[in-house]
C-alpha cells in the first residue's frame, strides 16, 4: 500500500525550476531515499511536503487522502514529521525540553489550562514528560536529558532532532541529511536507529549524501537532478543507471557503493 504519493509536484523560484513535475510513491513501511547533486531540489521537495513552501502544481496524498500542506502544523497533525539539514533545536533549552516541545504538538490542554495549571494540564504535562523521557532512551540520550541542547555533539544533536520528530507520533518521518557531520561510528549507530524506527512501524524518507549509507539502508531510491526525477528503484537499479552515474555517483562509485 502507498503511504505517500507525490503527483506532479512543481516549484519555481523566479527563473529557477527547483522542482518540475516530480511524481513518486512511497510504500507503507519503506525506507525511501532521495538523492542527487547539490541544488537538485531535494530539500525543496521536503519543504513542499511539510508545508514550509507552497508548491505551484501537483499534490500529495497520504494513505490515499489529499494532504493539506497549507501549514507545517497541519502536516504534523496528519502524521508527517521532519528533521532539518541545518539542525533546528532550541539551543538553550534542555535536551528533555526539546523533545517535550515536539510532544506538545500532540497535546490537548490549551493555553488557559497552562496558565491556570489545571489538574488536566498537570496530568498531560506529566504524560508529555514521560513520553519524552522514553524517546530519549530510544535514541540513546537519556543520560544527557538535563544538559542544554547546545552542549551536545553534532551527531547527538541530530539524534535529538529525531527524538523530537518522533514525539509527534509520525507515520512518515522525513530526514534531511541525518548523517551529515557524523563520523563512521556515529553513522553506524544512526543506521541501527533508523532500522529500529522502521521496525517500529514508521515509514522513512531520507535525503542523504552518504552513498554507502543510503545504498545499504534504503529499500528504494529516487534520484533528482535539476528538479527532475532521473530514476526511481532499488539500490541495485539506481547504482547501475548510466544517467545516475553521470549526474551524481560519478565513475568508479559503482564498486564503492
Ligand atoms: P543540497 O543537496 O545542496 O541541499 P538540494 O537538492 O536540497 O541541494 P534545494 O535546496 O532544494 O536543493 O534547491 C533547489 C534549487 O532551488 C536550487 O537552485 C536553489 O538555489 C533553489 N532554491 C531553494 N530554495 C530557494 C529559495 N527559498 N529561494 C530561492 N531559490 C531557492
Amino acid at each position: 500500500m502507498a503511504l505517500l504519493e507525490a503527483r506532479g509536484i512543481a516549484k519555481r523560484f523566479g527563473g529557477i525550476a527547483a522542482l518540475g513535475d516530480v511524481s513518486l510513491t512511497i510504500g507503507d513501511g519503506e525506507i525511501y531515499g532521495l538523492i542527487g547533486p547539490n541544488g537538485a531540489g531535494k530539500t525543496t521537495f521536503f519543504n513542499c511536503l511539510t508545508g514550509l513552501y507552497r508548491h505551484d502544481a501537483g499534490s500529495f496524498h497520504l494513505a490515499g487522502t489529499l494532504l493539506d500542506t497549507a501549514s507545517p502544523d497541519r502536516v504534523v497533525k496528519r502524521g508527517i514529521a521532519r528533521t532539518f539539514q541545518n539542525i533546528r533545536l532550541f539551543a538553550g533549552l534542555s535536551v528533555l525540553e526539546n523533545v517535550m516541545v515536539g510532544r506538545h504538538a500532540r497535546s490537548q490542554a490549551g493555553a488557559l489550562g497552562a496558565v491556570l495549571r489545571t489538574r488536566a494540564f498537570q496530568a498531560e504535562e506529566a504524560a508529555v514528560r514521560n513520553r519524552a523521557l522514553e524517546l530519549l532512551g530510544y535514541v540513546g540520550l537519556a543520560a544527557r536529558r538535563d544538559e542544554p541542547a547546545r552542549s551536545l555533539s553534532y551527531g547527538d544533536q541530530r539524534r535529538l532532532e529525531i527524538a523530537r520528530a518522533l514525539a509527534t507520533d509520525p507515520r512518515l518521518l522525513a530526514l534531511d541529511e541525518p548523517a551529515a557531520g557524523m563520523n563512521a561510528t556515529e553513522t553506524q549507530v544512526l543506521r541501527q536507529l533508523l532500522e529500529r524506527i522502521r521496525a517500529d512501524g514508521v515509514t522513512l524518507l531520507l535525503i542523504e549524501h552518504d552513498v554507502k549509507l543510503v545504498m545499504g539502508l534504503c529499500d528504494r531510491l529516487a534520484v533528482l537532478d535539476f528538479g527532475q526525477l532521473v530514476v526511481e528503484g532499488t539500490p541495485d537499479i539506481v547504482r547501475r543507471d548510466p544517467a545516475v552515474i553521470a549526474a551524481y555517483l560519478g565513475a568508479g562509485t559503482e564498486e564503492a557503493a
